[in-house]
């Protein structure tokens, strides 16, 4: 018997930075207080300037699914025209929370690995006039696969819509112009690149977004928006919030911006350059066709199951990586890079992936993954 750490290298929950978990030690504290209140307070002006916006930046205790979820609710009208863009398992989420709601859905689908195309969607803006949403996904985690937002964006804006953009897998590992490529809605949560346990969402609301908000008329309490915006301004959150995971999120936080959010970013796009490139080495074919930095999908080689890959990471290495979800399980593994994971996690996660795969009888060259990853680490230093 020998050591295996415990490793989670999905794309959320993402490994944790080890400051923010001690900081929830101190939650002792009472949320009506002037004391949480500056911490409140300090976190949402932060978490502001990490999205990189000048629009309102609101915090929920939920998972990211919460704010999705009140992005619609607070938003439109029932039998509102929207657009959805599917092309993954997330976007099948937009798809059924905007349904739940009773809005009228275009649905714009692409096969999983595939992206909606800024052509796809100017189509249908075209063919639905008085279409007052678009929506999607910035990194679809399902496929590992990333949208062209800005592109998608510059074509709402010249429409009434609000684009509304599940960014929560595409904050800190994507450029994300939030202002400048006209992004209304911007939907994160704490488990993914923000390095911190899942139960915290954020969304940043747009004038534009807020002009709807005016006139919405379905049903909701517990996200509200307009509530949250006025509590947060006071330093408070209009419920009993998740007080542990924001003292965790204020040093998160502090961390992400000494690093500068442009190279949290940097380094997530350098481990996924830099997996791709092994993959390649090891004769393994990429799922995306539109490949994200937050995770690579990576197809198993033929006649293998992926599970073979994932249950060898568990039980050789005690490492949880993810499998394909739905009809993609089986076929694929993926590789996590959105936070907290450095070139030493990347070393190990590909020599894992060579043993693991030579166990099984794919033809491997041990080392020639790795030194991939190496390439990729000395070319950009
Ligand atoms: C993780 C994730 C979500 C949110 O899921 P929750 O479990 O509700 O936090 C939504 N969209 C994408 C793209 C994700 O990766």
């Amino acid at each position: 018997m020998y050591i295996r750490k415990q490793r989670m290298l999905t794309p959320g929950p993402t490994p944790l930075y080890p400051p923010a978990l001690h900081a929830m030690m101190a939650s002792d504290i009472h949320h009506r207080t002037e004391e949480f209140r500056s911490i409140y307070k300090a976190a949402l002006a932060d978490l502001k300037e990490v999205f990189g916006t000048t629009n309102d930046v609101l915090c929920f205790t939920s998972s990211g699914t919460g704010a999705l979820d009140a992005s619609v609710s607070n938003l439109f009208r029932a039998g509102d025209k929207v657009i959805v863009c599917n092309a993954g398992k997330f976007g099948e989420r937009w798809v059924e929370i905007t349904k739940a709601y009773g809005l009228n859905v275009t649905e714009l689908r692409m096969p999983y690995g595939d992206v909606v195309t800024p052509e796809m969607v100017e189509a249908a803006l075209k063919a639905e006039r008085g279409t007052k949403g678009v929506f999607i996904q910035a990194s679809e985690s399902s496929t590992g696969t990333q949208h062209d937002v800005e592109s998608i964006g510059g074509l709402v804006r010249k429409t009434d819509a609000i684009f509304v953009v599940d960014a929560i897998t595409g904050l800190g590992t994507m450029p994300l112009e939030i202002d400048n490529w006209g992004l209304d809605v911007v939907v994160g949560g704490s488990q993914k690149a923000f390095m911190i346990p899942p139960g915290l969402a954020f969304m940043s609301v747009s004038p534009r977004a807020w002009k709807m908000a005016e006139t919405s008329d379905l049903p909701h309490y517990y996200f509200n928006l307009k509530k949250e915006k006025k509590n947060g301004d006071a330093g408070e959150s209009s419920w009993t919030p998740a007080t542990s995971l924001i003292l965790a999120l204020g040093e998160a936080l502090k961390y992400i911006k000494s690093i500068g959010m442009s190279n949290v970013i940097r380094n997530a796009q350098l481990l996924a350059q830099a997996t791709r490139e092994a993959s390649t080495e090891l004769g393994l074919e990429l799922f995306s066709k539109r490949p994200a930095s937050s995770v690579t999908a990576i197809k198993s080689p033929a006649g293998m199951d992926s599970g073979v890959i994932v249950k060898g990471f568990k039980q050789k290495f005690g490492a949880i990586i993810t499998n394909g979800q739905g009809s993609m399980k089986g076929e694929i593994f993926r590789l996590a890079h959105l936070g907290y994971f450095d070139f030493t996690d990347s070393f190990g996660i590909i020599a894992g992936l060579e043993l693991i795969l030579r166990a099984n009888g794919h033809k491997v060259e041990l080392g020639r993954g790795v030194a991939a990853v190496q390439r990729v680490y000395e070319a950009a230093q």
